[in-house]
């Protein structure tokens, strides 16, 4: 099974991811998590040179085939040999992300964007994607309480492209209501979690 998280900046996902690894640890099953963009070396690379707070005269599609370049590198690498194997994949990110910041916020067209990653995976879709969803006021509040959070370029865009990138993966989680399933990332830890568990227990068991 393959599985994505999916949410805007401040949504929790990788709270929720952390505390994912430990239940599943805890309960012995087995899964490979995994990050986008990065996940292996050269992909990590292709991550930093995109989010350079430096790179300000970065193209938005240049950006865009950068993340594709990472997701490829990525499924060929890492993901792909784990789902051969059978083993369960958790991605903190996949091409829904692209969709919604690339293709939606900032305006390159979902579908144009959807036909270089289609390319880029060769058509491979999650079987289940998480979406946190969570108001850009709230999320963006969350990362400024956050000080250990890494600083990136996305940090100097404002709240109105952050509503874009929600609007965008809200259009998408209509398109495919089965594969998307929207998580209300404003509750508490707690709640969000059993959430999460709940949704993620029918894939698991069958
Ligand atoms: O998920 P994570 O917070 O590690 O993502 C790093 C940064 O990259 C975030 O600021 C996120 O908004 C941004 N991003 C993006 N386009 C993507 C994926 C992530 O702008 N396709
Ligand atoms: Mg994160």
């Amino acid at each position: 099974k393959f599985i994505t998280f999916e949410g805007g900046d401040g949504s929790g996902k990788t709270t929720m991811i952390k505390k994912l690894s430990a239940y599943l640890e805890d309960k012995k099953i087995p899964y490979l998590m995994t990050r986008e963009p990065g996940g292996i070396d050269i992909a990590e690379k292709i991550r930093s040179i995109i989010l350079n707070p430096e790179h300000t005269t970065m193209d938005a599609r240049t950006e865009a085939l950068l993340y594709a370049a990472a997701r490829r590198q990525h499924l060929a690498e890492k993901v792909i040999p784990a789902l051969q194997n059978g083993v369960m994949v958790l991605s903190d990110r996949f091409v829904d992300s692209s969709l919604a910041y690339q293709g939606y916020a900032r305006g390159l067209g979902m579908e144009e964007v959807r036909s270089i990653n289609e390319f880029a995976t060769d058509h491979l879709s999650p079987d289940l994607t998480l979406y946190f969803d969570i108001s850009p006021e709230q999320g963006l509040a969350r990362i400024a309480a956050n000080q250990g959070r890494e600083v990136n370029r996305l940090d100097m865009e404002n709240l109105s492209f952050h509503d874009k990138v929600r609007e965008g993966y809200l259009i998408l989680a209509k398109q495919e209501p089965n594969r998307i399933q929207i998580i209300d990332a404003s509750l508490s830890q707690e709640e969000v979690f059993c959430s999460l568990i709940t949704k993620l227990r029918c894939v698991i068991e069958d």
